[in-house]
């Protein structure tokens, strides 16, 4: 039935998103989920808002949402923008804003999306490499560009940038469009957020679905300048005028407004990642340093394929990617003690 695609169908290379096998007592630390439930209270919200009303459409404008948004971090709602997961609000970030005449640029190893939408929307792009080390160098983007885009802290990294080697890049690049994709900022690092009033042109992508445990309702959002918030409105607004269903606006305000709930699961999580990385340590691996929910590790003397199959064959399932420079690497998820437990015993068995 192909004949019947539009030419550009045919050229594209979707993006794989990691597993999701239906496999029972299954340790699944492949795609950075959180490994605690969501609030209580955005249970609760999404209960009382299972009702008869479902019938209606909801707010094309999430304008609940955004406020909620908006209070947390003390910006404007004009200044916040919501999707269905910060997936799509990329997808319009790529088609709003970097389809110039100069190339898009980011890392040569960053997250295998945004080679997929310069595809889709035939955007020009250039990698750079990270260092040896696996860091952004931001000097190294001080050149002609479209737009500049990279996951902080970097994925599948993990790697953290700081907010003055981000301010660094803002101050050396002033015509195009800065992203920073924050899906993994709140497990320790410092939201670029705080810097959108004095960069009009800085972007800051976040999601729902890690820090705040919500991957399965779909909620994203980015905070910039309004004239850069009226562009993706304009591009959302050609294309899905409801993104987001009443169910994950009310729930997405329940998540921010349980601050409490949410400030005790990173930090759960983030001492559970100390842990896991001193105890893969003791077991010989090289271990990035993690400012994310999960870890990039490699060992000397084992071959990261067979690592992932061997996991793999006990029920333990993380992320190999097949790319270069980081075949030997594996991504894993920090899961609950009990599952971090069952890696660390099973690797012990393969190392
Ligand atoms: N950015 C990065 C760097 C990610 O790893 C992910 C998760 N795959 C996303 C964005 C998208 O997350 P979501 O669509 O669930 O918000």
């Amino acid at each position: 039935m192909s004949r019947f695609w539009s030419p550009i169908v045919h050229g594209l290379n979707p993006y794989v998103p990691g597993e999701q096998p239906k496999l029972a007592n299954l340790v699944k630390l492949n795609t950075n989920e959180n490994p605690y439930g969501p609030s209580p209270k955005v249970l609760e919200a999404i209960r009382l808002g299972t009702s008869d009303t479902l019938r209606l459409y909801p707010d094309p404008n999430a304008t609940a949402l955004k406020q909620a948004i908006a209070d947390y971090y003390h910006v404007n709602s004009a200044q916040v923008f919501v999707g269905n997961g910060s997936d799509e609000v990329l997808a319009h970030v790529f088609h709003a804003f970097f389809q110039h005449e100069a190339p898009l640029l980011f890392p040569d190893i960053s997250y295998s999306f945004y080679p997929v939408y310069c595809q889709l929307y035939q955007i020009d792009y250039q990698t750079l490499p990270l260092s040896d080390e696996f860091e952004i160098r931001v000097d190294d983007y001080f050149r002609d560009n479209g737009g500049i885009i990279f996951p902080n802290p970097n994925a599948p990294t993990s790697r953290l940038l700081t907010l003055v080697e981000i301010e660094k890049l803002l101050k050396n690049n002033t015509e195009s469009v800065v992203v920073i994709d924050e899906a993994y900022i709140d497990f320790g690092g410092e939201s670029a957020i705080s810097l959108v009033d004095q960069y009009p042109n800085l972007l800051v992508t976040q999601t729902l679905s890690k820090s705040r445990s919500l991957a399965g309702l779909r909620i994203g959002f980015a905070i910039g300048h309004p004239d850069l918030i009226e562009g993706l409105i304009r591009v959302k607004d050609s294309f899905n005028s409801y993104p987001l269903d009443s169910l994950a606006i009310k729930a997405g305000v329940a998540a921010f407004e349980d601050i409490a709930y949410f400030e005790q699961t990173c930090q759960k999580v983030i001492s559970s990642r100390e842990w896991v990385i001193s105890e893969l340590k003791a077991l010989g691996f090289i271990v990035l340093p993690s400012g994310a929910n999960f870890v990039f590790v490699r060992h000397p003397e084992n071959d990261a394929a067979k690592l992932f199959a061997g996991l793999r064959e006990e029920g333990v399932i993380v992320r190999h990617f097949k790319q270069e420079r980081i075949e030997q690497y594996l991504r894993i998820t920090i899961g609950t003690k009990e599952e971090n437990q069952q890696l660390l015993a099973v690797m012990d068995t393969l190392v």
